[in-house]
């Protein structure tokens, strides 16, 4: 099992971190996780230009471009023989005594990246999941993909301890996301997803989504919407790299519609694998 340290490729084993790294004392740095479908990356430039986003965001510069970063990617897929699976990679401003203040432009970033071999989650999306209910106990610049992740740990503990799938996070009686996805619902036939500001992660799943909903015509709302309207919606979904279009079919124990995926999820599903197919094949 190969991985990556600060451009170098070596084996798992011989990857150390140090103590004073600034991503291992304060969090203080961002990450990204690409979907790899038949050992091919899926919207690979988009999550690598959100990662350069995301570090723009925290005055951090990165070492290497989009374009160099995705060719060191498809070489550690290749050596450790990815076919289905995760690419991780993340970028921390660095080693310095610690100190709140960031490091001078000398002291260089730590760039770790490896990958997973990852099935896709096939029964759960057939069947659906079922979700919790929490307050959005996050910070407000949640639109960074940031290595502080403690409130999405939190909620998804609870979510895990009442053996469901995921928590739907609001601030008061706004819905925002998910705890490591994001959250739309569907009423009578128009997908209503949480508009992309400092509140919400802008999924590349859900950007992709929004895409094929434009494309086939599929009407769609970029607006908050409230917990009302989640409990009394036709269908929720969740959305993410790892987890694709994910049916929600029960929030805060009770059922969603039916109980089971809807028609609109349904579709999403099929035209989401369709794009799957034609960027990375069968
Ligand atoms: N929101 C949060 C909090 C996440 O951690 C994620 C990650 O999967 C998403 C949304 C979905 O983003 P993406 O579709 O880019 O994976």
């Amino acid at each position: 099992e190969y991985v990556m340290v600060d451009g170098r490729t070596l084996d798992r084993s011989a990857a150390k971190v140090d103590i004073e790294d600034r991503g291992y004392q304060f969090g203080d740095g961002v990450y990204e996780v690409i979907r790899v479908y038949n050992g091919k990356m899926f919207t690979g430039m988009e999550h690598l230009k959100r990662l350069k986003e995301s570090a723009e965001k925290i005055q951090m510069k990165l070492p290497y471009s989009p374009e160099e970063l995705l060719a060191r990617m498809e070489e550690l897929i290749l050596k450790n023989e990815v076919d289905t699976g995760t690419v991780y990679m993340q970028f921390t401003r660095g080693i310095s005594p610690r100190n709140h203040v960031f490091p001078g432009e000398n002291v260089a970033t730590t760039f770790v990246a490896y990958t997973r071999k990852v099935p896709r989650p096939v029964e759960p999306m057939e069947k659906g999941v079922c979700a919790i209910l929490d307050e959005d106990i996050r910070w407000l610049r949640c639109d960074i993909k940031s290595l502080n992740l403690l409130g999405n740990l939190l909620s998804k503990q609870r979510a895990a301890e009442a053996n469901c799938f995921e928590a739907i996070l609001h601030r008061g009686e706004t819905v925002t996301e998910g705890s490591h996805s994001n959250i739309s619902i569907v009423k009578d036939g128009v997908i209503i997803t949480h508009q992309a500001d400092n509140h919400i992660l802008n999924g590349i799943t859900r950007q992709k989504m929004l895409e094929i909903c434009r494309n086939e015509s599929i009407p769609f709302e970029e607006r908050a919407f409230s917990l009302d309207e989640l409990s009394s919606a036709d269908e929720v979904f969740s959305s993410g790299t790892t987890v694709e279009v994910m049916p929600v079919v029960e929030v805060a124990g009770k059922p969603v519609g039916n109980g089971r995926p809807g028609s609109v999820t349904r579709q999403l599903q099929a035209l989401f694998k369709a794009e799957i197919e034609r960027q990375c094949g069968q």
